[in-house]
């Protein structure tokens, strides 16, 4: 298995509810280190990666979220766990997926009548360790990765802190000249609030985000069809020089690419451009099944994920206009 995919099952399985993602960021830390490359936390706990010039007017931004959708304990009564979420999760839809606690407790999600009032609780299945109250809780899926598919649970957006990573460690070696800043960002599934900090400390000249795009009936994206270039979204217009530039670099090295139209959706890179009039873009890979127990993601997408990004960080800045 290559690093690329053991940074993805590593990311995947580690635990990191939005707001609580310190493990998932001593997970990435431990890898920079294990590579010699140095990396600073601001003060909102976004963790940052610079190379080359710090103070160039030119700086780029390329960020990944580190969070995921996940619960948090509001009352135990053996065997039940009474809950809240973070993200984008509907409780109904949870009902008959495994979650496991911090501190290892497991059980279903199930719906819960009193009377004429329902509500949904975890089922614990045995009476030690319970959780505590403000114990958070994710999916308890494995990640495993088969052929050209990537299953796991949280694979939005660990797939695109492994991409993230894999660029980083990729440039590291070739100490590129443009100022590029990289960021694990924090809390992107309650409202963006890492890139939002980040947003208001640094100006920025451009900021491509790197997250996963849900594949639907009402848009053309596919699984394994390349990576999105995002044009719209339900919170951000994509610069349009910024994505033709990204599109013509993909079709120059034969990478395969998908233009993606949503209606719904967030993406961070639309707080550096209201902030500070950044030049943003979002570049996605394909995902099934987004904040579920189980969702996929293509090998091939993630692999062409990190070489058109790769390949965007390499040019300089001033080929955009
Ligand atoms: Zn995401």
């Amino acid at each position: 298995m290559t690093p690329l995919y053991n940074y993805i099952q590593r990311l995947s399985n580690t635990m990191g509810v939005s707001g609580y993602e310190d493990q998932v960021l001593q997970a990435v830390g431990s890898i920079l280190s294990s590579h010699s490359v140095p990396f600073t936390y601001d003060s909102f706990g976004n963790l940052l990666v610079q190379l080359g010039d710090d103070h160039s007017e030119e700086k780029r931004l390329i960020c990944a979220h580190s969070d995921e959708v996940g619960i948090q304990v509001q009352k135990v009564e053996y065997p039940f766990v009474w809950f809240r979420t973070f993200g984008s999760l509907r409780k109904a839809e949870m009902v008959g997926s495994h979650i496991i606690f911090e501190n290892g407790a497991v059980g279903v999600v199930e719906q819960h009548n009193i009377g004429s009032s329902a509500s949904f609780v975890v089922r614990l299945s045995q009476p030690t360790p319970l959780p505590r109250v403000a114990m958070t809780g994710t999916f308890a899926t494995r990640c495993s990765i088969d052929e050209d598919t990537i299953k796991g649970k949280a694979l939005d957006n660990r797939a695109g802190c492994a991409i993230l990573l894999a660029i980083i460690l990729d440039l590291f070696d070739a100490q590129p000249e443009s100022s590029l800043l990289f960021a694990f960002t924090r809390e992107e599934e309650i409202g963006g609030r890492g890139i939002q900090h980040l947003s208001y400390a640094h100006s920025f000249y451009q900021v491509v985000s790197i997250d996963a795009t849900p594949v639907v009936d009402d848009n053309n994206v596919v699984l394994g069809g390349g990576p999105c270039i995002k044009v719209s979204d339900g919170s951000s217009i994509s610069d349009r020089a910024l994505v033709a530039h990204v599109a013509k670099l993909a079709r120059k090295h034969s990478i395969p690419y998908q233009l993606e139209v949503n209606e719904l959706g967030f993406s961070e890179s639309a707080f550096p451009s209201l902030v500070s009039g950044a030049k943003c873009a979002t570049i996605s890979y394909p995902i099934v099944g987004m904040h579920s127990a189980c969702s996929r993601v293509s090998v091939s997408d993630v692999k062409n994920t990190v070489e058109i990004i790769k390949h965007y960080c390499s040019e300089p800045v001033f080929n955009v206009y």
